[in-house]
């Protein structure tokens, strides 16, 4: 990762916890899976799992032992009706939040007054990492209400002092003038969302790298290392990126240090896995693979073992901020974006990453997978500047050419590529839409 010459940031560490030697913390790991197995005996689904495998806590001698616990999916959850998994009285519910609903029927999730400051002290944990101060102003442009993001961040930014915009999502051209006219220095937001803002500012005939941005905490969906140098060139400011679901807490169970060199996640409160989806073993250390990840400090809807179906990596060297805790890669797809086209399995990432390396194209895009006859084809639709499309065919067909050439090279799979005109793909304000499967029925 090129250190940015314009930015330097101090490296600075919340809570001692981030630091621990790995015995002290693995020891501390054990300590709250153990009070996590008497706690979740409450709700019937791991009465009965943990029943079935005799487990209780003295029989979990060390960590390799969680693998005896069972796995918790989202079908799970969307099986039972809402709240089935509270693990505390329902007078101990504080809050209740919901998925996003990205990938089908949106679950819940409950905190109790404790998890609800767990959650913020894990949010400003992250952001303090990625260089959050108490004189920092934060507009975050993420949507309030069920989802997670905007009260995780919220309460998460509040914690570290700092001002907040709580501007909310939609209406852009007022997110723009808040921006400019508020100062803030930090944007929260997805990044598909940053790109949204940027296109904005530019159609209003304002440079976005006049507007008084300077740092930008991204999440709630995939996007490339490409899309990162992308954004940060558009607004010249320094972006991090942070991961969460709803499910294990919201956004705050990883982010970045100063290095950006992986997202630490937070140990002492999730235990994660990286497993082959198939097979359900342990992948080697820094292969892909689905993380699962086990709530060991929540109170109202600890999940043990949850299955993200988020695919990355895990890596357990020591990171030079100082840190100890394990490191996760970008998230390159869910599983359930994933397609699989004649035998290759394809992520819109990798789409994102060969139409960012190609110059004239644009990060505006939308996949369209169906199957005409016997055989999946696929779609891709790009943005273009519309000059090069009206004003010389010849240039498009060479750039249709040319980014067909490059998805083929990241993702191994044949495309055909239609330009577009610049507008023509609709603009998320939260997690952008990628892919239109055709196959499946809706
Ligand atoms: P939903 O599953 O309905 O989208 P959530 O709102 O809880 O529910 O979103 C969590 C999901 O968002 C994660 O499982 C992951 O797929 C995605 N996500 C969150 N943060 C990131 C990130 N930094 N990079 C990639 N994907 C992310
Ligand atoms: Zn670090």
């Amino acid at each position: 990762m090129p250190d940015h010459p314009d930015f330097v940031i101090e490296n600075r560490i919340r809570d001692r916890e981030e630091t621990l030697a790995r015995t002290e913390l693995e020891a501390l790991q054990l300590q709250r899976l153990r009070a996590t197995v008497v706690h979740v005996a409450a709700v019937p689904f791991y009465r009965d799992a943990l029943g079935r495998g005799d487990i209780t806590p003295e029989s979990l001698h060390s960590l390799d032992d969680l693998r005896r616990l069972p796995f918790t999916t989202k079908e799970d959850l969307r099986r039972r009706p809402p709240l089935d998994f509270l693990a505390v009285p329902r007078e101990q519910v504080a809050r209740i939040h919901g998925s996003s609903g990205t990938t089908g029927r949106p679950t819940f999730v409950a905190y109790s007054a404790e998890d609800l400051k767990t959650w913020s002290g894990l949010c400003a944990r992250f952001l303090v990492a990625g260089g959050l101060r108490s004189e920092h102003t934060v507009h975050i442009a993420f949507g309030y209400g069920l989802f997670t993001g905007g009260f995780g961040l919220h309460y998460g930014v509040e914690r570290v002092g700092a001002a907040i915009v709580p501007a909310a999502s939609g209406n852009t051209q007022r997110q723009i003038e808040l921006i400019r006219d508020l100062k803030a220095d930090v944007l929260v937001c997805t990044p598909s969302y940053a790109l949204t803002i940027a296109e904005a500012a530019r159609e209003l005939g304002l440079d976005p790298r006049e507007l008084p941005l300077r740092y930008a905490h991204f999440g709630a969906e995939p996007w490339s290392e490409a899309m990162r140098f992308q954004i940060e060139a558009e607004f010249d400011l320094l972006a991090f990126n942070n991961y969460g679901l709803s499910e294990v807490i919201g956004p705050g169970v990883s982010g970045e240090c100063v290095r950006r060199d992986g997202m630490h996640i937070q140990e002492d409160h999730f235990i994660v896995e990286c497993l082959d989806p198939q097979t359900l073993e342990p992948v080697p250390e820094g292969e892909p693979g689905e993380l699962v990840f086990t709530a060991i400090t929540k109170q109202a809807m600890p999940l043990l073992r949850y299955r993200t179906r988020d695919i990355a990596s895990l890596w357990r060297d020591p990171c030079a901020c100082g840190r100890t805790t394990v490191r996760m890669s970008r998230v390159t797809g869910r599983t359930d974006d994933m397609f699989i086209i004649r035998g290759v399995n394809v992520f819109p990432s990798q789409i994102e990453e060969a139409l960012l390396r190609v110059a004239g194209s644009s990060p505006h895009y939308l996949i369209e997978v169906s199957r005409p006859g016997t055989l999946d084809e696929v779609a891709v639709k790009v943005e273009v500047h519309s000059e090069q499309i009206s004003s010389d065919p010849d240039a498009a067909k060479l750039l249709r050419r040319h980014i067909g050439k490059e998805i083929h090279t990241v993702a191994g799979i044949r495309t055909a590529v239609e330009l577009v005109a610049p507008h023509t793909l609709e603009r998320s304000s939260g997690k952008a839409k990628r892919v239109i499967d055709m196959r499946r029925p809706c």
